[in-house]
């Protein structure tokens, strides 16, 4: 049986689903599909799709997240920004804390020196 253009669209379109989902939506042989693939020079290549973004992707997903290289990238760069933000917090609280100390210590300073002022016996 001869191949449709319309089949041979449709085994280029999902080339990376592979040889067998291709042969059973098209009701034809795994052998035909490959023999047909290698014919119109199709590569029925194996893909991975995110189960993040939906994507197909030629390379493998991440085996840390699951997801495909540019989910992964983008996670971690959230998690980069997370860092950052609580980084900064911690330095402007650190920053508060001690220009507080610093006030309260030049206001003590200022007291005793008042008090030593003050002090008819010195
Ligand atoms: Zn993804």
């Amino acid at each position: 049986m001869n191949w449709t253009t319309d089949e041979i669209r449709y085994m280029e379109e999902h080339a990376g689903e592979g040889a067998a989902a291709i042969a059973e939506h098209l009701n034809r042989t795994v052998i035909s599909v490959k023999v047909q693939a290698s014919r119109q020079g199709i590569f029925l290549t194996p893909r991975w799709r995110c189960p993040n973004c939906g994507c197909l992707t030629a390379k493998p997903l991440n085996a840390k997240t699951g997801w495909c290289a540019n989910c992964t990238m983008e996670a971690r760069r959230e998690q980069i920004a997370k860092d950052v933000r609580e980084l900064e917090d911690e330095v402007a609280r650190r920053e508060r804390n001690e220009q507080a100390r610093q006030a309260l210590y030049s206001k003590k300073s200022r007291l005793r020196k008042k008090l030593r002022e003050n002090s008819p016996n010195q």
